[in-house]
This record gives C-alpha cells, structure tokens and sequence, in this order.
C-alpha cells in the first residue's frame, strides 16, 4: 500500500488531455471545411487530398492519445495507476513519470515486447 497520490501527473494528463482535445476540434473543423468540392486544378487537387490525409493522421492518432490519457486518469482515479495490470505488482514511479500512460510495470512491458518482436 503505498501513500502516494499522483496529483502532479493527473495535473499534468488533465491538461494535456484538453489541450489535445482542442487541437482535435481544430482539426475537425478544418476537415469539415475541406469536406467541399475539391479545387479544378489537379495539383493543387493533389495537394488538398494531401493535407487532408495529414490531418486525418493528426486526427486518429490525437484520439488515440486522448483514449490513454482517460485510461490512465480512471487507474488514478481507481487508485491502481501504479498497479502493473498484468501481474499488480508496483510500476516504479520512476517508469510512470518517464512513460505516464503506461499500465505494465518493466517486467511485463520487457515481456511483452519479446513476445511481440
Ligand atoms: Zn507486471
């Protein structure tokens, strides 16, 4: 049982969480925008695909970012941030400051990486 809160990283994940969200509604608003017909030129037609799919990149991997953020600010909710999810051990809080969405303590994550690769 250990006594330490993570109030700094929840700070730190809240704000974040809301600046990536405002940059998601940005790019939102942008694709909305290119959602009309595309330019009569074929390059600059070329182009706008282009930005787009950046955009739509920016998009997925923002919402991605969010989606771990919320992740890990339910585990400090749930009191079980520093609780490795795989065998509950303690992730070191120097992992979690390093890496604060992670939800493996370093053996698991050694692990799974091996398994992975
Ligand atoms: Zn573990």
């Amino acid at each position: 049982m250990t006594t330490t809160n993570f109030e700094d990283i929840k700070r730190e994940l809240e704000a974040k969480k809301k600046s990536l969200t405002t940059r998601l509604n940005k790019i939102n608003r942008h694709l909305r925008q290119a959602d009309g017909p595309l330019s009569a030129d074929s390059q600059e037609q070329a182009q706008e695909l282009e930005n787009e799919e950046v955009l739509q990149a920016l998009g997925t991997s923002g919402r991605e970012e969010v989606k771990k953020i919320s992740m890990a600010l339910q585990r400090i909710e749930a009191g079980t941030y520093n609780e490795c999810s795989e065998c509950g051990d303690d992730i070191a809080e120097r992992r979690l400051q390093a890496l604060p969405y992670t939800h493996l303590c370093i053996e698991c994550a050694t692990e799974a990486e091996a398994n992975s690769s």
